[in-house]
């Protein structure tokens, strides 16, 4: 395939003139037919490395997504660049008879390039049947961390994904992508997938416009949350906790205290969830507190501050959370409040799961542990949990956290730790 195939097609489909960071050799790796695994940050881009390819080729691409409104906003974006509505389809257990025979006919008659599935519909045999009759040019597992334990969002059903893909068919490479860099999960993609050949590409994970910082958690939190608040008045700041409770509690005392704050959890009724969404998003309200409900698919570009009133559960869920700060490559301040008393408050939480779930989970609240107690760099403990060596002489942000601007001895360092 000629490169000006490749950047004729992305103007053609997507309006672009170029690939942001390491789509190009990712693409380029798909059209050779090779196995592809791609971990890259959250919005780095990853549907247009199997979307590009998948509407360049013959045949039909296979997209398995974890969550049908992620699937559906896919499919609505590609019909959006295209003449042709069946360009993408959806195949799941909500469409009826006609609609079915509908895929099917666009599928046969090569009109559909991307037909994105649940990995529960790609077990039923009747569908399986059908795709081993029809041209596939390979499929992509989004969101493939879902296949391990490690990962934080485990979905059983994908670990059968390898056996369904050599049912429908041999040789059809496979593309994983995913957004959790630890070298772990990356490994349980790789083994489970049969693909340890793949070729691999992985996006640096430094956020150099963060600054991190960790403070003691003291019974003079919410003074020191209100404070650091109206330093940072008319900025946007999300504020996680871990429970819904202290998530309204914390709200009204910032609203008492004359900031403009809406609360965020599963328990408030969806009308509610939707409205003090789009009051952070139109900015009526400069913080939402929240619980980790809040954020998914929340795109607010100048978000200012993180603030965590709890430390979380895992380095990968702070990464994640602290990640919505900062996305214009603007100031992004992430601020956590670490007490060990939270972190027994999580293991408790775990006691009543099945144990190796638990062994998971501590050894991931061990990791978080370190982090919050740690005197290096931030981002270099963060960088190396993902894989990646960071120097903080030379890599972009090197001084952005509490502990290179100020640094402690080791009794200080020590003291903290202890509170
Ligand atoms: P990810 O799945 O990695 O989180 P997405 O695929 O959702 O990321 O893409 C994030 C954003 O980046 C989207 O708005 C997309 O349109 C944009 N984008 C992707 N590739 C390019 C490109 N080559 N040029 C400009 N914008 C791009
Ligand atoms: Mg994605």
């Amino acid at each position: 395939m000629a490169e000006t195939d490749i950047y004729a097609a992305l103007k053609k489909y997507f309006g672009f003139t170029r690939f942001k960071g390491l789509q190009e050799e990712v693409v380029k790796s798909i059209l050779n037919r090779q196995n592809t695994f791609v971990i890259m940050p959250t919005g780095g881009g990853k549907s247009l490395c199997y979307q590009l390819p998948a509407l360049m080729q013959e045949g039909t691409a296979i997209v398995v997504s974890p969550l049908i409104a992620l699937m559906k906003n896919q499919v609505d974006a590609l019909r959006s660049l295209s003449s042709e509505e069946g360009i993408a389809h959806v195949l799941n257990s909500s469409l009826n008879k006609t609609e079915v025979k509908q895929v099917k006919s666009d599928i046969v008659n090569g009109i559909t390039k991307l037909l994105y599935v649940a990995p529960e519909s790609l077990t039923k045999d009747e569908y399986v049947e059908f795709l081993q009759s029809v041209k596939i040019s390979f499929v992509a597992i989004d969101e493939a961390h879902c296949i391990s334990e490690w990962g934080h969002d485990f979905r059983p059903e994908y670990r059968n994904l390898r056996t369904i893909i050599q049912r429908i068919g041999n040789d059809i490479p496979i593309i994983g992508l995913t957004a959790t860099a630890t070298p772990k999960v990356q490994e349980d993609i790789l083994k489970n997938l049969g693909m340890q050949d793949a070729n691999t590409f992985k996006a640096s994970f430094n956020r150099p416009n963060l600054y991190y910082e960790i403070r003691p958690k003291t019974k003079n939190v919410d003074s020191d949350i209100i404070r650091f608040v109206k330093q940072n008045e008319g900025k946007s700041g999300i504020i996680y906790c871990l429970s819904r409770k202290r998530v309204e509690e914390l709200a009204q005392t910032l609203q008492v205290n004359g900031v403009k704050a809406v609360p965020y959890h599963a328990g408030l009724d969806g009308k509610t969830r939707v409205k003090h969404q789009d009051m952070f998003l139109m900015e009526d309200v400069d913080v939402v507190v929240a619980t980790i409900a809040f954020g998914m698919g929340i795109d607010k570009p100048d978000v200012r501050f993180v603030i965590h009133n709890d430390i979380p559960k895992s380095i990968e869920s702070y990464y994640q959370e602290t990640g919505r700060a900062g996305r214009d490559g603007g100031e992004g301040h992430c601020l956590a409040f670490y007490s060990y008393k939270d972190v027994e408050k999580l293991e408790k939480f775990m006691s009543g799961k099945p144990v190796a779930e638990q062994e998971i989970g501590h050894a991931l609240l061990q990791e978080i542990v370190g982090f919050a107690e740690t005197s290096i760099s931030r981002r270099k403990f963060i960088l190396h949990y993902f894989g990646e060596e960071f120097d903080n002489a030379t890599g972009e942000g090197g001084m952005m956290d509490d502990n290179m601007r100020h640094p402690k001895n080791k009794h200080e360092a020590q003291d903290d730790a202890k509170l």
